[in-house]
């Protein structure tokens, strides 16, 4: 039966034994599905004819059950520091990110790690973010979600055969907690030993702090690194900078994180950009250190760039290590990091917002 382009799924966002289902009810052969599912998520093919070893019967068949739609690009923006930035247009002319980070100069790191978009727009509307002044759009399905992943891939291998992905980290455009089926669909794909293959701890979902949803992913029990974008070490100043806080403030959200690490038995991240003279106080850190006592996490401080309109600057290197060295003597895992790719808009959701 040839179905109609509005309900043929996107083959990109199948896991395996969905679209051996679609195959086989089409009269096709089980063992075709693993064929084609390895062009599509290996060899991030764009068109049924790069399939070298399936028959025009084939090809035929899968354009009547299924459809494959890569992205359009945009804008492609190179960092000095070697950040790439891609801005993509989807088929309702809607826009997204996608941020590469590649180590690729240092052979000890040579890492590639994607920052994926996982809706349009966002309802958190946290205010250091140019993503939450648009609001929501929609949720990505699966498929938009592997499609960053699958047309950067094509991309740059067209430049360095040997190129690969080795981490993600949903942390663009959206908040993937609510977008939490497409984003565990798009997890397990990436992971599967017939795609990308990428291990399931070099995978991070990051959640600006929603409870329920923090509950429900620990039932999945992954191996995923949760990270959480805490960025304030009190109530009062989380408030002002992340709506979220207000529904569920520091006392509903650190006892989540503590109900996730005992089911998931993995560490947590917080995320802490550091903001002069707002979030870096020594006060703030002794808030800090009492927040993540005995809690099994790691904490990234990230001071952040100050760019010429914000009204946020970056602490001196002075002080980013004094804060460190205090929530060290207290025990806490710390790291610092740096921002990358301020010169090219990286933060998530500038290049869209000036788009649009
Ligand atoms: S930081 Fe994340 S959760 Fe907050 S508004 Fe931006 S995209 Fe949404």
């Amino acid at each position: 039966m040839v179905k109609t382009k509005e309900i043929k799924p996107d083959i990109r966002g199948l896991q395996l034994d969905e679209l051996k289902a679609l195959l086989v009810e089409a009269g096709e052969k089980p063992f075709r599905a693993t064929q084609i599912f390895r062009w599509v998520h290996e060899s991030a093919v764009q068109d049924w004819h790069e399939m070298k070893n399936i028959g025009e019967q084939t090809r035929h068949i899968l354009n009547n059950i299924v459809k494959i739609e890569p992205l359009k690009i945009r804008q492609e923006r190179i960092s000095k520091d070697g950040t790439r930035k891609y801005l993509w247009e989807l088929n309702d002319a809607n826009l997204i990110e996608t941020v590469l980070l590649s180590h690729s100069g240092d052979i000890t790191r040579n890492r590639n790690t994607l920052c994926l978009s996982t809706q349009v727009g966002c309802a958190m509307a946290c205010n250091f973010c140019a993503t939450g002044t648009m609001g929501f759009s929609r949720n990505l399905g699966a498929g938009e979600i592997l499609s960053q992943a699958l047309d950067i891939l094509r991309i740059r291998q067209k430049e360095d055969p040997g190129f690969k992905i080795h981490n993600l980290v949903y942390m663009g455009m959206g908040e993937p907690l609510l977008n939490l089926s497409a984003v565990l669909k798009s997890i397990r794909i990436f992971n599967s030993n017939e795609g990308q293959k990428i291990g399931i701890r070099r995978i991070t979902v990051s959640t600006c702090g929603l409870v329920p949803q923090i509950d429900i992913l620990a039932e999945e029990k992954l191996d995923i690194v949760l990270a959480i974008s805490l960025h304030a070490p009190n109530n009062e100043m989380r408030d002002m900078i992340m709506p979220v806080n207000k529904q569920y403030p520091l006392e509903k959200l650190i006892p989540a994180c503590q109900r996730y690490i005992e089911k998931t038995n993995r560490r947590i991240t917080f995320e802490y950009a550091l903001i002069k003279g707002m979030n870096d106080k020594e006060e703030h850190a002794q808030q800090l250190a009492s927040l993540l006592q005995g809690l099994h996490a790691n904490l990234n401080l990230i001071p952040i760039n100050s760019h010429p309109n914000s009204k946020y600057k970056r602490p001196e290197l002075v002080s980013v290590k004094y804060f460190s060295g205090l929530l060290k003597k207290k025990g806490l895992n710390v790291v610092i990091r740096e921002e990358k790719g301020s010169d090219i808009e990286a933060a998530c959701g500038q290049l869209a917002g000036k788009e649009r």
